[in-house]
């Protein structure tokens, strides 16, 4: 049965080692089992958008022949969807309209888990709110294919989470899940800092009557003070010109445990990424949160290694 996995950045800046590290993972894994590999640039968030990002994310992945199936989806494009998830939700009672601003929160409770208090005082119906979705009050437990078993203890009564902003846009938590259902998402790879926000997705789809898609989580990359790459971290951006392209690829697949031979280094793109598909095994991912680098990617010095999963 053919099978669909997906790469979903968020413009928020150019890609960067440790983004294009959970490109190749997906696309190799998907690749591997024959299946479809899509791209979904989620720009939900306008002010943390960096112009001209999303071009820059499609040409560098193009760049390093990274190609995707079909057209390439934008979640601007999609709030309609949203919107009708969101009333759904709502009409059922299992999402419910909250006023409370962080501050309010945080005199309440430190950890900001949400203790349900819009739910018992529902607000007036002129007060710009934000949606939050019941989280349930029983633990949630899934298997991640490279992380293993994930057990998330009952909150009874707490951390309902925010699926509309109250200023007004979609979150992450429901524009990811109603799209990678209506897009056939049945594989998920993706990085590590997003593991601990699966519960909450399998929560919403199961709001929705949804399938759960299998979740692999790749360690992120990590600076030595565990902090992970990005552009505030001064990860460089990959250029979509560069003539790195196979050095970089080959050093991926030794950070996703893939050990490709060293002839692979004198070949093509191509020829790195079909040894990739024929040769890969999920089951050498490191099973572990992250993995300390230099900033580019290389090696660390003698750096701490990022805890242990
Ligand atoms: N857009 C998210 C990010 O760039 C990733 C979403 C996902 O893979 O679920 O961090």
């Amino acid at each position: 049965m053919s099978c669909t996995g997906r790469f979903a950045p968020s413009p928020t800046g150019p890609l960067h080692f440790g983004s294009l590290l959970a490109a190749l993972a997906s696309y190799l894994d998907i690749r591997a089992q024959g299946g479809r590999w899509l791209l979904r640039i989620e720009d939900l968030d306008p002010p943390r958008e960096v112009p001209g990002a999303s071009e820059q994310i499609i040409r560098t992945l193009e760049h390093y022949h990274l190609y995707w199936d079909g057209e390439v989806s934008f979640q601007s494009q999609r709030h309609a969807l949203y919107e009708d998830a969101l009333q759904q939700l709502i009409d059922q009672g299992l999402a419910y309209r909250c006023q409370c601003s962080r501050s309010q929160l945080r005199t309440r409770d430190a950890l900001l888990a949400y203790d349900g208090w819009c739910e018992r005082h529902p607000p007036p119906a002129s007060a710009r709110c934000a949606v939050r979705a019941r989280y349930p009050a029983t633990p949630l437990t899934f298997s991640d294919r490279i992380q293993g078993q994930r057990r998330y203890p009952a909150t009874p009564g707490r951390g309902d989470f925010v699926i509309f902003r109250r200023d007004g846009l979609f979150a992450y938590q429901l524009a990811v899940v109603i799209d990678d259902a209506e897009q056939g998402i049945d594989q998920i790879v993706r990085g590590h800092d997003l593991i601990d926000e699966t519960p909450r997705q399998i929560a919403l789809q199961q709001h929705l009557g949804l399938a759960t898609p299998s979740y692999a989580h790749i360690p992120v990359l990590t600076n030595a003070q565990g902090q992970k790459l990005s552009k505030q971290t001064y990860a460089p951006a990959l250029s979509p010109s560069s003539s790195d392209v196979v050095p970089l690829l080959c050093r991926a697949l030794d950070l996703l445990g893939q050990q490709p031979p060293a002839e692979l280094r004198d070949g093509s793109a191509d020829d790195v990424l079909a040894w990739a598909v024929a040769h890969w095994q999920l089951e050498r991912v490191p099973r572990r949160p992250g993995i300390v680098v230099a900033a580019d990617g290389g090696a660390a010095d003698d750096g701490p290694r990022a805890e242990e999963g």
